[in-house]
């Protein structure tokens, strides 16, 4: 079953004066259900453009996106929000988390925004951080969390609302190796559970953990082939 479809992508970007700037120029591509892909590409590639399109952040210029069977490239910017909320489970180099709730709170708050009666909220969390083996720690706030512990409270909030596709994007650009390594350990685990997952990375070595690569270069793609360990 395709999770995600993309039929000739297009983003053009106005620079005033006439200027523009095709940032996406026909990208197409489809991901499974369960399947586990990296996006790669250098600064400039246009992999941000691809993920915030991918991620009902933004509506491309021209082409086609369904998102787990649901044409959304023709969606108005509310309509975008709330199957954004619904089918996207995000996880960012910077974590984003709230400084002043507890790890349990902040993994509460997408159920908060979508209505979830209280005990409801609160034993989805609970089933959430123990996903990412982070029970002991629900009721720490982020700066008594290390950067591992931290990225897992994000990656809980990330899964709390069964999303379609976790989303994730330099997820280890703010860790070291050994902790960049544990966090991707965990993306196989979660793979492994069933979750389909896009991880967007200039790092070679982190694509590399995927099942499936696919290059950008220069708003296209450049090449598209199973990671090293699964050829
Ligand atoms: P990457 O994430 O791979 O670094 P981006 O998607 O950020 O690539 O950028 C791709 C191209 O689109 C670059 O040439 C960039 O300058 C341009 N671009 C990205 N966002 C904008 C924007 N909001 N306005 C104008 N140009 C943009
Ligand atoms: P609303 O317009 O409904 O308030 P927001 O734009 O605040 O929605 O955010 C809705 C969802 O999109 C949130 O779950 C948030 O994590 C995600 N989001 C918002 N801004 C960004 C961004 N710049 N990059 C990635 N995800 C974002």
């Amino acid at each position: 079953r395709d999770m995600i479809v993309v039929e000739d992508l297009w983003k053009t970007y106005d620079m005033g004066s006439e200027q523009q700037v095709s940032a996406l120029r026909g990208i197409s591509l489809r991901i499974k259900e369960n399947e586990y892909v990296a996006i790669m590409g250098p600064s400039g590639s246009g992999k941000s453009t691809f993920m915030n399109l991918i991620g009902c952040l933004d509506s491309p210029s021209k082409g086609k996106y369904w998102l787990n069977n649901q044409l959304v490239s023709e969606l108005d910017d509310d309509e975008l929000a709330r199957i954004r909320n619904k089918e996207i489970g995000f996880v960012f180099q910077t974590f984003n988390l709230l400084a002043r709730a507890t790890a349990l709170h902040n993994v509460e708050l997408p159920l908060i925004y979508n209505g979830t009666p209280a005990a409801e909220r609160i034993e989805r969390a609970k089933e959430a951080l123990r996903n990412v083996n982070l029970e002991t720690r629900m009721h720490h706030k982020p700066n008594e969390l290390s950067g591992g512990q931290r990225q897992r409270v994000a990656i809980a909030r990330a899964l709390v609302n069964s999303p379609s596709i976790i989303l994730a994007d330099e997820p280890t650009g703010n860790l070291d190796s050994k902790t960049g390594v544990e966090i991707m350990a965990l993306f196989d685990e979660l793979q492994a559970k069933g979750n389909t997952i896009v991880l967007v990375t200039h790092e070679p070595d982190i694509a590399e953990y995927a099942h499936r690569v696919v290059h950008i270069r220069d708003g296209e793609i450049a090449s598209d082939e199973p990671s090293k360990r699964f050829r």
